[in-house]
């Protein structure tokens, strides 16, 4: 159960979805039968439709598990475009490091291998995209380094902002152990929604993602 939107949408979603060809149609079905943490097949449509009007140069991703949605994106850059994406977890690194060969992308995909944390307060960069999607309770701190990466006109676009629904519940009626995320996701939305560098929507679609356009 999604806990977001009802199943019989999502299901009905998905069954007009076309299945992936090539690699990417290859690791949907690993993750399906492991426990492997993909993109949802209703956030790959919407990434793909944002990307193909954005048509992006540069995009960063944070959180790049065995690679898929940096492959998936990689197909919406210009000639010449580039990705980069951070991995902090090393069975994951090297996941990514043969799909990325296999998929042909090694001279577009630059992988570091770091904690984001690390990373992102000396990354001295510009982005036209950046994707969201390391552990939930960092997206707070990692937010004003997104903003300074990303470019006038940019897109942030941000996974799991509604965490299985948790996060639109009062914080008294889920788990005490889910509070910390709870509180630290609400004022992550609470930013995004309330800068007025920023125009975003919120969507309930897969785990809950954020799009927002830099003004
Ligand atoms: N974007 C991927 C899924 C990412 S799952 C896809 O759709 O294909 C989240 C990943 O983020 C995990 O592999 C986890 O190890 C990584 N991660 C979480 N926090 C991180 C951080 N602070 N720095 C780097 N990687 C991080
Ligand atoms: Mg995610």
């Amino acid at each position: 159960m999604s806990n977001i939107t009802y199943d019989y949408i999502n299901d009905y979603i998905r069954e007009i979805t076309p299945e992936s060809l090539g690699i990417l149609g290859r690791i949907e079905r690993e993750a399906k039968e492991t426990d492997l943490p993909i993109i949802q097949k209703e956030v790959a449509r919407l990434i793909s439709v944002l990307l193909s009007v954005k048509k992006p140069k540069k995009i960063l991703e944070i959180g790049t598990a065995v690679g898929y949605s940096a492959i998936l994106m990689s197909n919406y850059l210009q000639e010449g475009g580039k990705l980069i994406t951070i991995e902090r977890y090393d069975i994951m690194q090297n996941a990514a490091k043969e799909n990325i060969k296999e998929a042909g992308l090694e001279d577009t995909i630059s992988l570091i291998e770091k904690d984001a944390e690390e990373v992102l307060p000396i990354l001295d960069d510009s982005f036209d995209v950046i994707f969201l999607d390391g552990a939930k309770g960092q997206y707070n701190n990692f937010l004003p380094h997104c903003l300074r990466l990303l470019k006038k006109d940019g897109l942030l676009i941000a996974d799991n902002v509604l965490h299985k629904g948790t996060v639109a519940k009062l914080r008294y009626d889920i788990p005490r152990r889910q509070r910390t995320i709870h509180k630290r996701m609400r004022s992550f939305l609470w930013e995004i929604t309330h800068n007025s560098d920023l125009e975003t929507c919120v969507l309930p679609i897969g785990d809950g993602v954020a799009v927002c356009h830099k003004k």
